[in-house]
């Protein structure tokens, strides 16, 4: 029976509506790959990429760059619009928009780095952060991963963005504005909550000493994955290098069985961070949402900001359990 869902984070609703028996595995889709003839990202060809901010290591062969987008969305330098007014309002589009070369390896894709390779990407995001946040001009950092053409992503070879913002996302705004009015009732964090109810819930597929990972209540898409601290942590650019290592081997866990569940899914992986200016609340913290591009978003979604999802979510947990080794 179909089943409305309200997400406790975001107030998001999503109706469950699942098919007569659908399986996780029926919703792979498969993608032509396009490669370019010259991959912009790999070693050898660094000239068809903008100057690189940040690379690491700083000399020798680099295993992480950071470059600016070559068709970017936001420009530090971007100059007021001429047009725009109080009701058709439009400002300059300031910001950063760059792109994190994650390794020196075209083939290699996300889920088959080692765990020092992971943290290795996390470390490359917590340098570049402080450079941009040093600016003291960006409300929001962005950090996020498109995989696959269905996903957004228009090359191959393994990369992830960030964008600098000079304004809080609506989403990021909304998970803000929930958590402190659940803890103003209850004096609970709302991710600490969250993260408590599913380490023991139906949803849960991988529980770490530090991290749960777990389908999401009202996900957007079939088999949305969520990774959650399971202690309270509002910085994530303080997290410990035990921690980060033990986070960068769920996120792998988290990635390689959906893999095996659908072999080269598309997808996008959202870094919900603190913002910048308020780190420390007592009531948010940081997280990650993995988002599978299984399903069409169409007129419902455009229509009601609502997603239709064709698969319960604990269904798709007990399946995702049974592919644990
Ligand atoms: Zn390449
Ligand atoms: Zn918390
Ligand atoms: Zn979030």
């Amino acid at each position: 029976m179909p089943e409305i869902r309200r997400d406790p984070l975001s107030g998001r609703i999503s109706l469950i509506a699942p098919e007569r028996g659908q399986r996780p595995t029926d919703f792979s889709v498969s993608e032509e790959k396009v490669e370019p003839i010259r991959c912009p990202f790999c070693p050898g060809n660094e000239e068809l990429t903008p100057p690189e901010v940040l690379r690491i290591p700083e000399e020798g062969p680099w295993r992480v760059r950071i470059v600016p987008n070559r068709y970017p969305a936001l420009s530090p330098e971007a100059a007021p619009p001429a047009g725009g007014d109080e009701f058709f309002a439009a400002e300059a589009g300031l910001g950063h928009h760059e792109v994190i070369i994650e390794t020196p390896e075209h083939q290699k894709s996300l889920e088959r780095f080692s765990p020092e390779e992971v943290r290795l990407l996390f470390e490359a995001f917590r340098k570049r952060a402080r450079g941009l946040l040093d600016q003291k001009r960006w409300a929001y950092l962005l950090f996020f991963k498109n995989r696959g053409r269905r996903a957004g992503a228009s090359l191959s070879h393994s990369h992830s963005q960030l964008l600098a913002l000079p304004f809080l996302p609506p989403l990021l705004e909304r998970e803000l504005r929930r958590a402190e009015e659940f803890y103003r009732r209850t004096r609970r964090c709302l991710l600490c909550e969250l993260a408590d109810r599913e380490a023991h819930g139906p949803r849960l597929i991988h529980l770490s000493p530090h991290f749960v990972a777990f389908q999401a209540f009202a996900p957007r898409q079939p088999l949305e994955t969520w990774i959650l601290p399971r202690f309270h942590s509002p910085n994530f650019f303080s997290l410990p290098p035990e921690m980060e290592i033990d986070l960068a081997r769920v996120l792998l866990r988290v990635l390689q069985l959906l893999e095996k569940t659908l072999p080269q899914f598309p997808y996008n992986l959202v870094f919900h961070l603190e913002p910048p200016s308020t780190p420390e609340l007592p009531y948010f913290h940081w997280h990650l949402e993995l988002i599978p591009s299984l399903t069409r978003v169409a007129g419902f979604e455009w229509g009601a900001e609502s997603y239709i999802v064709p698969l319960r979510p604990e269904e798709a947990a007990a399946f995702l359990r049974d592919q644990n080794p």
